[in-house]
């Protein structure tokens, strides 16, 4: 092998590492933003469990919900269906209600949105309207979630918005809360 295509070799070669570096640089950044993603969707979950709980202290089914925009809380609500005696009640519609205004425009477009119980239909409608490009769900609601469970009217291509889901996050926290405020209820039912 003469000088130059040892030269050349070397150089082949490494250009094919830089590449491979390049490479596994940007899967290490990618992975990196994945899990920070997930840290956060985390932190706010917790944060509409913290509304959930608000529900159940009032004796309504603990649901909740906060909408993030630009890392930063900007809407809160819970259910207070019976409290309220209105069927809009919903963590949901309060939520998005407080989010507008904040935002001052019914376009929450660049807003991400934390239900710890998959929406219903009423809930899933408003989402679609209020353009939210994404939704995070903790636990799924097999008798009248509309992401999924009975439909999923997220992923309808004939409306002018489709909406990103990523489902089971806290998950296990988001349905006990349910399941023990049920628990309490018979229990106290079954003493009255
Ligand atoms: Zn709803």
């Amino acid at each position: 092998m003469n000088e130059m295509t040892e030269k050349r070799r070397r150089r082949i070669e490494l250009r094919r590492q830089a590449k491979e570096e390049k490479k596994e640089r940007e899967a290490a950044a990618k992975e990196a933003a994945a899990l920070a993603m997930q840290k956060e969707d985390e932190r706010f979950m917790k944060a509409a469990i913290t509304q959930a709980k608000k529900a159940a202290a009032i004796g309504e089914v603990p649901i909740g919900c906060v909408i993030v925009y630009d890392h930063k809380i900007i809407g809160r609500g819970y259910n207070r269906r019976n409290t309220d005696k209105s069927t809009l009640s919903h963590a949901e519609i309060t939520a998005i209600k407080k989010a507008s205004k904040v935002l001052d425009d019914w376009r929450l477009e660049e807003c991400r949105l934390y239900v710890t119980l998959e929406p219903c239909q009423m809930c899933a409608g408003a989402i679609i309207q209020a353009r939210i490009p994404t939704v995070v769900i903790g636990a799924m609601n097999p008798k009248a979630g509309c992401a999924g469970s009975i439909l999923n009217l997220f992923t309808v291509e004939k409306f002018n918005h489709q909406v990103e889901t990523v489902y089971g996050v806290m998950e296990e926290e988001c349905s006990r809360i349910l399941k023990d405020f049920f628990t309490d209820l018979r229990k106290r039912l079954k003493k009255e």
